[in-house]
């Protein structure tokens, strides 16, 4: 049910020809080629597969819902906010890649043709760029041995050529549409048991070591997905990585929000919002930057590190956030339980479904 589309340049009638395209104008073009996921699609000398050389976005899309939903698509959330970390994480890799508006259609015609096979069904729409193929500079990075789907003419209605490209495009760039797993509203119903874990750097490192990728959406996730798995193995549900030089950062996937309740000047109860500040190497959050925007429209406080565990600890609640999960309660932390407060947590998705562009106020924005 998955579907997966290349983004390719377009050597014209010719066909594939390493570093050559056809051109519009003097730019080559890309081709959009929808394939089969379940099919092999890389060459094992991608610098994606042998050395996780490469960045990537995990963002959502929401199913139109009644009878015309269909002709009216798939709604991708935060589109704008994922193109852009796509772009400076793909800079700080030195990673050509091909402009918003390409990786736009692609995502377009990956989730028509995802619709076609699973209508009303939400998506997970993930965006990858790798440095390409090893020692093959300037071309090399056809895709071989991947069916095009749609022998039945599917092909020829997914595929848009004629989008400008600049001529140094030597990466592999794909979409892979895929439904959004049903066991995530169950874990976020839940809630999450979590470990602080730490993550070995100080919390001064990413501005003192640039090259540690610190903050970047890069394919070098084994790291991460190693702590989930230490978590599991001591029955926790996820993580909360620690500088060390105990500041909190980030979950593995996911960015850490806490709620205080604060008296107002007028005697009310407020609601003050605080996430870990990025200049310690983490993520700048899609879903955080999002909620804050509608946060501060809601007149809630916003707040921004640095924060240690005990102010996890004192908070009156603590998510993690994501693009995926969305907004899940932490439980517990190392163990500890933590006041829970199901009304926030609505609140707090309910920001999140506004949608709203992310404000460029405070540090992180
Ligand atoms: N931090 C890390 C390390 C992540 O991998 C992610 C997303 O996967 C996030 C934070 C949350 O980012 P977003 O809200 O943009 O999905």
């Amino acid at each position: 049910e998955s579907v997966v589309v290349f983004l390719e340049p377009d050597a014209g009638p010719a066909g594939p020809a390493a570093g050559a395209g056809s051109t519009v104008g003097t730019e080559p073009a890309v081709v959009l080629r929808v394939a089969d996921p379940r099919l092999p699609a890389l060459l094992v000398t991608d610098q994606g597969a042998t050395r996780g050389d490469g960045v990537f976005e995990t963002m959502t899309a929401v199913a139109p819902a009644g009878p015309d939903g269909a002709a009216a698509g798939h709604r991708v959330r935060k589109e704008d906010s994922h193109l852009a970390r796509l772009a400076s994480s793909a800079e700080a890799l030195q990673i050509p890649v091909p402009p918003a508006e390409a990786w736009r259609r692609a995502a377009a015609a990956g989730l028509r043709s995802f619709a076609q096979g699973s209508p009303g069904v939400d998506a997970v729409v993930k965006l990858v760029a790798t440095r390409g193929p090893e020692g093959t500079p300037g071309g090399g990075h056809y895709v071989r041995g991947a069916a095009d789907v749609g022998s039945d003419g599917e092909l020829a209605e997914t595929t848009e050529p004629g989008q400008l490209l600049p001529p140094h495009l030597t990466g592999t760039y794909w979409v892979l549409v895929s439904p959004v797993s049903a066991g995530l509203a169950d874990a976020r119903e839940r809630g999450l048991r979590v470990l602080l874990l730490d993550r070995g750097f100080d919390s001064g490192a990413a501005e003192r070591a640039p090259w540690l990728l610190m903050g970047t959406k890069s394919l070098s996730y084994a790291v991460n997905m190693a702590a989930l798995r230490f978590a599991a193995s001591q029955g926790a549900d996820d993580v909360i990585f620690t500088s060390s030089d105990g500041k909190v950062l980030e979950g593995p996937t996911s960015t850490v929000l806490l709620a205080r309740r604060v008296p107002r000047p007028d005697g009310t109860e407020g609601v003050e919002l605080v996430t870990p500040l990025r200049s310690a190497g983490i993520l700048a959050g899609t879903s955080q930057g999002t909620i804050f925007a509608a946060a501060a429209q809601a007149g809630w406080a916003l707040g921004y590190g640095p924060l240690e565990p005990a102010d996890l600890f004192d908070a009156d609640a603590v998510w993690l956030v994501s693009s995926v999960r969305l907004v899940a309660p932490v439980t517990h932390l190392d163990g500890e339980e933590l006041p829970q407060d199901a009304g926030l947590t609505e609140q707090l998705n309910a920001f999140l479904a506004e949608d709203l562009a992310p404000g460029d106020h405070g540090p992180n924005g």
